[in-house]
């Protein structure tokens, strides 16, 4: 209803009015999954994954309302958070990453959705530490990544993530880390898979962590696909990327 009013730019242009038509779409897909889980007025927190799209695009999503958005690959996104520099937005990391990009990271990035080894734990530390003397940074929010394969049919198509058993190392590991937040779980639904089972499998993991970490409540699930699943199963972060933004443009 409020599309054109929200762009700020007199005529929007046709991108902005598309963009608002697809959030609005989302928006009413998210608030009829909560209601059907019986979850209320409590809605998920929207990431919009902005990963191929040109900054001109977060730049519009901003005019709409949107302060969230995620990236998986920290050359794209830190020369996006530069470009974007003038408008409070908060960055979520949400792909593979290496740990010498973790430098890079704890400039931009609010929070990492895709922690899921020690070694990064100990780089995002040391990085948020010395960034945090540089700028005063917040605390960098880590989301523990769990591989919900079924490692009997994987079929090699890995998705990145943490084995379950690895978890509670993980979390002490994080929680015992001057600088970093420990936020909860994340995860990708299996490939060829129903999502239901495993965001089901995901909800369970969460509890065991909430039961040792009580603040550690956040559960990163739910993509373009499996959005009302993961909603059903307690997901508190969404990342929607293409039902939003439409197909991801070839790399250029
Ligand atoms: C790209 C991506 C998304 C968004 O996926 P869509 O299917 O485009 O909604 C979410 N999470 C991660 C980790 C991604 O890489």
């Amino acid at each position: 209803m409020t599309e054109l009013s929200a762009s700020g730019q007199g005529q929007a242009d046709a991108r902005t009015a598309e963009l608002a038509q697809r959030l609005a779409a989302v928006r009413s897909r998210i608030a009829s999954a909560a209601v059907d889980a019986g979850r209320g007025g409590r809605l998920p927190a929207l990431i919009v994954v902005t990963k191929f799209h040109p900054a001109e695009d977060i730049r519009r999503l901003a005019s709409l309302g949107i302060r969230d958005v995620g990236e998986n690959r920290d050359q794209e996104a830190a020369a996006k958070a530069l470009e974007l520099a003038d408008l409070a937005l908060t960055w979520h990391f949400v792909g593979q990453l290496q740990t010498k990009k973790a430098k890079s990271v704890a400039r931009y990035a609010s929070a990492v959705h895709s922690v899921d080894r020690p070694q990064l734990v100990d780089a995002l530390a040391k990085a948020v530490r010395n960034e945090r003397e540089a700028s005063g940074r917040a605390p960098l929010d880590c989301f523990i990544q769990v591989s919900l394969e079924d490692q009997k049919h994987d079929g090699g198509a890995h998705r990145g993530g943490a084995a379950p058993a690895e978890v509670p190392a993980l979390a002490e590991r994080i929680a015992g880390s001057e600088g970093l937040n420990l936020a909860g779980v994340m995860a990708v639904a299996p490939l060829g898979a129903p999502p239901e089972p495993a965001f089901e499998k995901l909800a369970g993991i969460s509890a065991g962590l909430v039961a040792a970490f009580p603040a550690a409540t956040a559960i990163s699930a739910g993509m373009s696909q499996d959005l009302e699943a993961a909603i059903k199963f307690g997901a508190t972060h969404l990342r929607i990327g293409s039902d939003i933004l439409g197909s991801r443009p070839a790399v250029g």
